[in-house]
Formats: C-alpha cells, structure tokens, sequence
C-alpha cells in the first residue's frame, strides 16, 4: 500500500513536471520558430525584392521612385525633413506587401520549422534519458543534458527550472515518455496558433532586421538635407552624397527675402556665393566648412549636374512646398519645369 502511493505520488510528480516543462517549451519553441521564420524570411526578401538586395543607396533610390508614383506631398516631405522615419514607413510597407503576396508560403515556413525543432527536442529527450540511465542520475542531471542538448537552437536556461530541479525524481524512464506526450501536445497547440496567427505576429521582426541590416549614416546635409550615403554609423570620414537637392526643399531662403533657394549646394561650393547663418553670419559657399560643425564635417564636392528626380519634385510641388515653409520659390525656370514635366507625362504612357 505504501509503495503504489509511492508509485503514485512519483508518477504524479513527473506528469507534473512534464507539462510544468512543456508550457517553458512551447514558449521557447515558439519563439525560435518565429525567429527562424524572421530570418528566413528576411533572406527571401534580399533574393526577391530588389529593393533589398544591395545597400542603403538602392534601397533610397527605391524609396524615392516609390514617392515618385505616390506623388503624395506629405510622404515627400517626411522622406526629406525625417528621413529615418521614411525609410522605416518604406521597409514595413514592402514588408506588409510581401506578407499579402505570400502569406501561405509564411504558414508553410513556420511549419517547416516547427517540425524541424521539434525533432531536435525529441531527439534531446531521448539522449538525455540513455545518459542519465547510464550515470543512474536524477531528473536535475536529465535537465543538465536536455538543456546543454538544445541550448544551440532555443533560449532555455536551467534557472527557469529551478523550481522543480530537486524532486529527486529518479524514474528517468517514465519521465522520458511524459516529456515526449508532453512535447506532443506543444507541437499540436502551436501548429493550431500558427494556422489561426495573424502575420503580424512575424512581420516585427523581418522589419527590424532589415532596417538594422541596411541602416547607415542617417547625417544629413546641412544646406539640402540629402542624406550621407556612408554605410557604416558613426564613421570616421567626412559625411558625403552624391547628388544634393534644390536647398528650398528643406526650407533655404534668400537673406532678407522670402523666397526658397532653387539651386543646389553642390553647384554653389564652386560658386562666389555667399551663405548666411542666423541672418548675420555670412560664409561664401567655397569654404563653407569656416561655418564649423556640422558643415565642416561634411565633404562636399562641386558638381554642376544634379538628378532630374529633384528638379522634378520642384516643380511638381512647388505650391505645396510654397505653402509648407510659407514661402515661394525664386527663379523657378519656366521652360525647365515645362520640359520636366512633358518628360515625366510622356514616361508615365
Ligand atoms: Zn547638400
Ligand atoms: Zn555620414
């Protein structure tokens, strides 16, 4: 009598600690799914999104057509004046668009791993009961095991265990096969949330790899607001991109006037200009690094040519961007804006 309420009590125990070990499990396993999933997904995108598939560079080329057939002003100006926030409004929307197309394919992947992991955790059960057998070790040796066996695959530290590591429970056998049932279980509960699960749950996370992937400097270009094109944060080399903008597009005006600067500041560093800071300190454009930081920090070359896209946007949105600096656009070249704008027509037939 006294043994089988032994028998009884041990076995109760164990089925205890069976699922007390697979509710720890299903939590790990399903974010090691969702995780794998993220980064499966993420390399998906940079085969199959062109977008994704150089550096920040393209990825800004991309944005910027985006904002091209948008033609919507507010996008434009976040991308110019908060530039950060338009590339993480671009990524999520690729991201979330990607999602649309092959939301099936996502539940398949995060089946695919489910399975994957779940033969790892099998496999870890059954190792670490033929060793402990071996060593006539109790349950906190099995967990020893069981959590170095799987510690490459799921975040499942022994201290989350703690609780339930001295039972001396010694019945490894039984154990074994609770763990398995157990197991079961977590594998039908999560395909079960995988086949209800909005993607939303998944979609954080390739977002955030990708945004910190393809980062790099977010310094912008005092006179026009482009944004340096240097990959690497905080690096050691002066700030610099290639194309500059019409310094109107992020607010410029002519001293004492209140008229946008169409040109832009590449051409005006090989010019005798003059620019002037808190309407009193006046700095010619060829040594606009006198003006200190964050001017001196950047390196910017004199070029006659700028992009056809910022002449573009100029005339496009010359009201808009009028009415956002309450300002107006000075010298705004009429057959300039007519042969862009005949361009751009004739391109979107
Ligand atoms: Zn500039
Ligand atoms: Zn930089």
């Amino acid at each position: 009598m006294e043994s089988f309420r032994m028998f009884c009590d041990g076995s109760h125990r164990i089925a205890s600690l069976a699922d007390f070990l697979g509710d720890r499990l299903q939590e790990s396993l399903s974010e090691a799914v969702y995780k794998k999933a993220a980064i499966d997904t993420v390399d998906e995108m940079k085969c199959n999104i062109t977008a994704f598939n150089g550096n920040r560079s393209k990825l800004e080329f991309h944005l910027m057509k985006s904002l091209a057939e948008k033609e919507e002003f507010q996008s434009l100006i976040t991308y110019i004046n908060q530039p950060k926030a338009a590339f993480e409004i671009f990524i999520k929307e690729c991201v979330d668009q990607y999602y649309m197309d092959k939301s099936r394919s996502i539940y398949k992947a995060l089946k695919i791993n489910l399975d994957q992991f779940t033969k790892l955790i099998h496999s870890a059960i059954k190792k670490s009961s033929s060793i402990t057998i071996g060593r006539h070790g109790d349950v906190s040796s099995w967990l020893d095991t069981f959590c170095s066996e799987l510690s490459a695959h799921l975040t499942l530290s022994h201290s989350d265990f703690k609780g339930v590591k001295y039972q001396n429970i010694k019945d490894i056998d039984f154990l074994k096969e609770a763990m398995t049932k157990a197991l079961e279980t977590v594998e039908e509960n999560l395909k079960c949330d995988f086949s209800t699960c909005d993607v939303s749950n998944i979609k954080a996370r390739p977002y955030e790899i990708l945004y910190e992937q393809l980062a790099g400097c977010w310094e912008t270009c005092p006179l026009c607001k482009a944004v340096c094109t240097n990959t690497v944060p905080g690096h050691k080399e002066d700030h610099s991109v290639k194309f500059h903008r019409s310094q109107g597009i992020s607010g410029w005006r002519f001293s004492k006037t209140e008229y946008l600067v169409t040109g832009v500041c590449s051409s005006y560093v090989a010019s005798d200009k003059c620019f002037k800071l808190n309407d009193k300190d006046r700095y010619p454009y060829r040594e606009y690094r006198t003006a200190g930081p964050p001017y001196s920090k950047w390196s910017i070359t004199p070029d006659l040519s700028s992009l056809n896209y910022w002449k573009w946007v100029v005339c496009r949105f010359q009201s808009d961007f009028e009415k956002h600096y309450k300002k107006k656009f000075a010298f705004i070249n009429l057959t300039l804006k007519l042969t862009i704008l005949i361009d751009i027509n004739m391109k979107k037939q």
